[in-house]
């Protein structure tokens, strides 16, 4: 018998991994019994039956509606119940989110329960990020994903379940894939479809997939006592965080989460209650406070799931997110300000913006269910009961009404799917919307006159973004300085997080920022400054402190830069290097968003040309001060005015030089201009 003082025959590694797997053991047996406690678990063998048998004569494929409650298991149990039943012998299993959070979240969920590696037999997949091998078997992925694979393999043909999932929330991607998966369906009658929501309105899809059965999931609800305020608030912010503070002192234990817009919106919102609690001191319990939005990195995503302390109190800061794609346990108060933020497009300019806007009645409910998943639930609606039956709409506009769709339809036709008019939508998107991204494509070159495929929308169709930054990639062949485009790119789509702003150090950040704007470059410039400066380096942590740069955001744009570095070569264009040539960076850049070409007026303010709106240079650019006579701007955004952000000085003759199909002399010319030599341009 070894002693433990005896160290010669005692392996204490051994005793270190044999304990480890013990306690790793006994994690997944409590996994296990929690498994058996959702409300989807005594209904296991009958979807497992309705899923075997619901295939209807007069329709080959068989596809079964799903409706449950959130949090009633559908997501994390379906893939893997249908694991166990043996269908992933014959391919993986597809389980498609609207969000990336979500399904990073949930895949990491799964894998713990089934006690493998993330990313080994569990894994997920979302734009620029694969965490998948050849293990997989479940594969957790946002619909777009989904519908890039359409690309690679029209038939879908190593999945052997596709789940759409969270239907309800009819995102763009997730209505064009009831219509892809629709059609795949008819023609392979082993695939199972499975379309799952948490709404009880399912008749509509069910209608759709001519006339799938529905399988519901009896949820387990308790009363939630809804209260409204007597008159509307001026600041729902405030009042959210003043409402959370109470709920804390006055309220018996249970965790609060509390419905914010976004991530500014959640930082700041933490930032105050921070600072109010510590104003409190030990005079009140732990307060914990949890964020949780789209761009929280991986490894804070993971504290909301934390079961709260005793004596201690929660408070979830969420966007929409936690409205039905992730379920927290332990949540009893709910607050809602009744915002979400959302995409509106104008189909008559093609401008596109995303702004605060009061939610649904359906939205409302599913907020307010939050609260009553394991016990009785107060929900704090912060607008007046007028409010809620006079002003809100009962449903959310699904996205497909209110979306650019460029980037769909050249999915679509990269896909073969020609009549886009006849293709068979859920809801129709507006005639004028599928007009104007047809001739946003055509003058991209996307497409030729009888709206077929060209070369160059094919070689678009290959990266992931959205057709007018794909444009400037594939152009960059052109001007020799793919090196630097897909920098500017990757840094374009890792979105406005890449410079930080300490409130207490404003002016040394802002000039930090203005060291990349030396020269008036342009932002689209300074940012592949930022990137090279950074490489340089040898990509040092250190050197993004000094300059007030965030280091996750850096690694984000590495990552994507190395992906569009490998479907450059996918496409056969070379990366080449041409850094001393500033105006050919700008020419590619042109040739992407010519569409967004501004005029200065004489007050200081913007006009665009080719559809005349007023428009103004977001503060935060390097050229906010310089006001150029003409620049192109990667977006607009909507705060106080409507503004550009990202924005690059050009010459108007490259215009014509480069769009000479889109915009004519007359509209680059102005009186004032001596610059443009006449004739130019035109002579081709
Ligand atoms: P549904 O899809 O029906 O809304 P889910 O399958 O997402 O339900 O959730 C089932 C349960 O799994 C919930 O109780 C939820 O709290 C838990 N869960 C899901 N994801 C995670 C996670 N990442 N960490 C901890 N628990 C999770
Ligand atoms: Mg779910």
């Amino acid at each position: 018998k070894a002693s433990v003082t005896d160290g010669d025959n005692f392996d204490y590694e051994e005793m270190e991994d044999s304990l480890e797997k013990s306690r790793a053991k006994s994690a997944l047996e409590a996994l296990k019994e929690e498994r058996k406690k959702l409300p989807i678990y005594p209904y296991r063998e009958e979807l497992l039956q309705a899923i075997r048998d619901h295939q209807a004569w007069f329709f080959p494929a068989s596809v079964l509606v799903i409706v449950g409650e959130t949090g009633s298991g559908k997501t994390t149990q379906i893939p893997q119940y249908l694991h166990e039943a043996g269908y992933t012998k014959r391919g993986m299993i597809a389980c498609t989110q609207p969000r990336r959070v979500a399904a990073m979240s949930v895949a990491a969920r799964v894998s713990q329960e089934m006690g493998v590696k993330l990313g080994h037999e569990v894994g997920y997949s979302i734009r620029f990020e694969d965490c998948t091998s050849e293990k997989t078997i479940l594969k957790y992925m946002t619909d777009g994903m989904l519908l890039r694979e359409f690309l690679g393999e029209p038939d879908l043909a190593s999945y052997s379940v596709v789940m759409v999932d969270e239907a309800h929330e009819r995102t763009l991607s997730t209505d064009i894939l009831f219509a892809l998966v629709k059609d795949i369906a008819r023609f392979r009658p082993d695939l199972k479809l499975l379309i799952s929501s948490a709404t009880l309105d399912a008749e509509k899809f069910s209608d759709y997939f001519d006339s799938a059965p529905i399988f519901k999931i009896p949820g387990r609800r308790y009363p939630v006592e809804i209260n409204f305020t007597k008159a509307p608030e001026a600041d729902y912010l405030d009042a959210a965080i003043v409402t959370s503070l109470q709920i804390h002192v006055t309220q018996p234990p249970g965790d609060v989460l509390v419905f914010l817009t976004g991530q500014e919106e959640i930082e700041t919102a933490e930032e105050i209650l921070k600072h109010r609690t510590r104003g409190l001191g030990t005079k009140i319990a732990e307060l914990i406070i949890c964020p949780i939005y789209a761009n929280l990195p991986t490894e804070l995503q993971a504290k909301i799931f934390e079961p709260t302390p005793e004596g201690a109190r929660k408070v979830v800061l969420a966007t929409n997110i936690a409205e039905t794609s992730l379920t927290i346990d332990g949540i009893k108060y709910v607050i809602d300000p009744g915002f979400c933020k959302m995409k509106s497009y104008n189909p008559r300019t093609g401008m596109e913006s995303l702004l605060v806007t009061p939610i649904s009645k359906a939205s409302a409910m599913q907020r307010a269910g939050r609260s009553g998943r394991t016990g009785p639930g107060k929900c704090f609606r912060l607008y007046t009961a007028y409010n809620f039956h006079n002003d809100l709409d009962d449903n959310t506009v699904p996205e497909i009404q209110r979306t650019n769709l460029a980037n769909v339809v050249l999915t679509l036709k990269s896909l073969g799917i020609h009549d886009l008019v006849h293709f068979n939508f859920m809801d129709n998107p507006p005639a004028e919307a599928l007009l104007q991204a047809l001739e946003l494509l055509f003058a991209l070159s996307a497409l030729n006159t009888s709206g077929e495929l060209t070369k160059v929308g094919r070689r678009m169709a290959e990266f992931p973004v959205d057709p007018m930054l794909s444009k400037m990639i594939v152009a960059s062949e052109k001007y020799k300085c793919s090196d630097e485009i897909i920098s500017i790119a990757a840094m374009l789509s890792v979105g406005n997080s890449i410079f930080y702003r300490p409130k207490d150090k404003q002016v040394h950040a802002d000039n930090a920022r203005m060291n990349f704007h030396t020269g008036n470059v342009g932002d689209h410039i300074a940012l592949l400054k930022v990137y090279t400066s950074w490489k340089e380096t040898n990509y040092s942590t250190q050197w993004c402190y000094e300059n007030y740069i965030q280091v996750r955001s850096m690694k984000r744009a590495r990552d994507v830069r190395d992906q569009l570095a490998g479907l450059l070569e996918r496409v056969e264009i070379e990366l080449t290097s041409n850094p001393g040539d500033l105006d050919a960076i700008k020419k590619s850049i042109t040739s992407g968003f010519f569409p967004h070409f501004a005029r200065l007026q004489k007050n200081g303010s913007y006009q665009t040309v080719k559809h005349p709106q007023t428009v103004n240079i977001h503060p935060s650019s390097g050229l906010a001060q310089v006001l150029p006579r003409w620049v192109v701007y990667h977006e607009l955004v909507l705060t106080t005015k409507e503004y550009m952000r990202q924005v690059t000085e050009l010459k108007p003759e490259w215009l014509v030089e480069i769009a000479p199909h889109y915009y004519q002399l007359k509209d680059v010319e102005d009186a004032g201009s001596k610059k443009m030599p006449r004739g130019e341009g035109r002579a081709q």
